[in-house]
């Protein structure tokens, strides 16, 4: 059996040591009977590790934090957020801890953090665990986003503990080991403000710049780069949500990261019949994070992120404000010509079309998507058929299809390139039917659907003979989907 040392994990605790007025070291709580679920295995050796040692006895402890290599120090991040619109000074991993940082394969510094790994000072009335299903849920989708090149945190493995947790039901617990370009999140920000340690701001915003957005240092106002940086990357990164139909479902400002990548999959859900106002989450009562609010909540939060900053911008508040309205205000162009451009390649339209024709053009088929709660993802792989010169399956997402018959005569005078829509409109996404479907196998014990899920989603724009059940929409009695924190 190979031991720690020959497993040759050699973390970095640069956040425990540079930030420690944000991190309370503290150990993963043990589990009683620790047992591989799933191991990312291109992962692994991204990060050059050995998937065979991490399958091992010791290389499974490792993955949950219960044997630790040499110089690790894990800590609980403290943040703080606006949680449905509400402050908390105070939210901090309730049942996270960093692990430490790795230098993957290609020189970049990566965070190795666990979810689910037991109590910390921050987890107010929470169990600090986490359960098998949810984590799963976390692994599936974030693999699927990462595959469809999207950023997002990624998932090395999900370890099963051993220990029973309560929830409404007595559930599997599980770790999940994560990986991220960092855990900095908006909050952290706010958290840090909030001290009123103007030197802690400082230093946090100088490692966002070195780890996320190095060109902001050389401009004449660094701090005013990094959140244009990180403004310009989540106008990106959320118009990419909106393009594949993605619903985050809590886009708390502690669930927004500062590298632009998708973190803390809780209730996200993929959208299936195509309506805006479209909400999963069960405790989302008034539609804030609704599917067509995402990007008026990623500019709000990033409103909150340039308060947090406001004193590093200026020494005078009112030049400092101004400073961050002009970056704010450039939000909605970049979100608006990122998801243009995308919504164009989704239709294939060569670049010479006008913006006068190509924008009513994706105005009038959103609304006929609507109207007639069309699929929203398998539209786009029917359409490509439909320009190829079979309009049948795209005509029967409609009850009515005259409205469409018209609108696809317009569409395909602009002679579209089918070849390349189906390169960014995916075949195979986590349906909601089939993720709870294979996390109910997996917490009976049957990992298979898992797998083949994961199968089919990683490898998203090439349609293979014997998946159709995973291109299709949920069945008419799967009903009214709604998902739940991932507690
Ligand atoms: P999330 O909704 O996962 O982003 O979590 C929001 C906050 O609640 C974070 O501070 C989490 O660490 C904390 N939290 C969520 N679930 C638990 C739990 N079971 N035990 C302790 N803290 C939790
Ligand atoms: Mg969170």
């Amino acid at each position: 059996m190979s031991t720690p040392a020959q497993l040759d994990l050699r973390l970095d605790n640069r956040f425990a040591r540079d930030f420690p007025e944000l991190s309370i070291p503290w150990q993963a709580d043990t589990a009683p009977d620790p047992r591989l679920l799933l191991l990312n295995e291109p992962l692994a050796a991204e990060l050059g590790l050995d998937p065979a040692d991490l399958r091992s006895a010791d290389g499974q402890l490792l993955l949950i934090g219960n044997r630790l290599p040499e110089g690790a120090t894990p800590v609980a991040q403290a943040y703080a957020g606006h949680q449905f619109g509400g402050y908390s000074p105070r939210l901090g991993d309730g049942r996270a801890l960093l692990l430490g940082e790795i230098t993957d394969v290609d020189g970049r510094l990566r965070d190795i953090h666990l979810k689910g790994s037991g109590r910390t000072p921050f987890a107010r009335a929470g169990d600090g665990l986490a359960v098998v299903g949810p984590m799963l849920r976390e692994y599936i989708v974030s693999e699927a986003m990462y595959a469809m090149g999207i950023p997002t945190t990624r998932s090395l493995a999900v370890v099963a503990t051993g220990r029973t947790v309560h929830r409404d039901a007595l559930l599997p617990g599980a770790v999940l080991t994560r990986v991220a370009s960092s855990h900095l999140r908006v909050g952290s920000f706010q958290y840090a403000r909030a001290t009123g340690d103007s030197s802690l701001l400082r230093r946090l915003a100088d490692s966002a710049i070195v780890r996320h957005h190095p060109e902001a240092a050389a401009a004449e106002n660094p701090y005013v780069a990094l959140f244009a940086a990180v403004t310009a990357a989540q106008a990106s990164l959320v118009a990419e949500w909106m393009l594949v139909g993605f619903i985050h479902g809590v886009m708390n400002t502690d669930n927004m990261t500062i590298s632009g990548e998708t973190i803390d999959y809780g209730p996200c859900a993929f959208i299936e019949a195509f309506d805006p106002a479209t909400v999963y989450s069960s405790i989302d009562h008034a539609g804030r994070y609704a599917y067509a609010n995402q990007p008026v909540i990623a500019e709000w939060n990033l409103a909150r992120l340039a308060e947090a900053l406001l004193p590093l911008f200026h020494d005078e508040q009112e030049q400092a404000i101004d400073l961050a309205m002009g970056v704010l205000g450039t939000f909605r162009r970049l979100y608006s010509d990122a998801w243009s451009s995308g919504m164009r390649a989704k239709l294939g339209l060569q670049s010479d079309v006008p913006a006068d024709i190509a924008d009513p053009l994706i105005n009038e088929l959103l609304s006929l998507l609507q109207e007639g709660r069309v699929d929203y993802t398998s539209f786009f792989r029917r359409l490509a058929v439909a320009a190829r010169g079979q309009a049948e399956l795209a005509r029967s997402s409609f009850t009515d299809p005259s409205a469409f018959d018209a609108w696809l005569e317009r569409w395909r005078a602009l002679q579209p390139d089918v070849d390349s829509m189906d390169r960014v409109n995916p075949v195979y996404i986590p349906r909601n039917h089939l993720v709870e479907e294979a996390l109910e196998a997996a917490t009976a014990g049957d990992l298979g659907p898992v797998q083949a899920l994961l199968d089919a989603i990683t490898r998203p724009y090439e349609e293979r003979p014997g998946l159709e059940r995973y291109a299709a929409a949920a069945p008419d009695d799967f009903g009214n989907y709604q998902t739940f924190c991932g507690t």
